[in-house]
């Protein structure tokens, strides 16, 4: 038996974007979710959105987040009962861009690394698996790539210098 409950409320699909887990493209639902005690007094609220197809969800932290995801929320009502159009809502969505989900955006932007081939997220400036640094990306890769001709074809003259 548990004083503390959830308390979700479905807020209404806000922010379309492709889902970085089943990558869907549809609207991602904004909820709220109230933890009170005794299903009365309440503790505190947490926002988050939702995939409508898999489990996926991002917590929306940031005030700010939150007011904007709220608006965006709004706006899609409006579009749905035909009073915005899709262009007001396309620039409504550019000019109210969300931290939380920019933050999902570089965190499945992958790279591979360079000197293993690894598969790095975006957020990492070093490889989890060789440690090499990554740098911020394209151009800095210097180091000569490791020959593996190290079988029959043995030079015939030592380092250039000819006998
Ligand atoms: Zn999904
Ligand atoms: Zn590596």
């Amino acid at each position: 038996m548990s004083f503390c409950h959830s308390l979700w409320k479905y807020l209404g699909p806000a922010l379309p974007m492709e889902c970085p887990m089943c990558h869907a493209v549809d609207y991602f639902v904004l909820h709220s979710r109230t933890l009170a005690l005794f299903a009365i007094i309440p503790l505190d609220c947490s926002y988050s959105l939702r995939c409508q197809h898999c489990e996926y969800e991002i917590h929306v932290d940031d005030e700010e987040d939150v007011a904007k995801a709220k608006g965006l929320a709004e706006q899609t009502r409006l579009l749905r009962q035909g009073a915005i159009t899709e262009g007001d809502f396309a620039r409504c969505l550019a000019e109210n861009p969300l931290v939380c989900t920019r933050l999902v955006a570089t965190v499945n932007a992958t790279r591979n690394c360079p000197h293993c081939g690894a598969e790095v997220p975006g957020t990492f400036d070093r490889c989890w698996n060789c440690d090499a640094e990554l740098g911020s990306g394209e151009g800095d890769v210097e180091e000569a790539p490791l020959e593996a001709g190290s079988d029959e074809s043995t030079p015939s003259s030592f380092g250039g210098i000819q006998i």
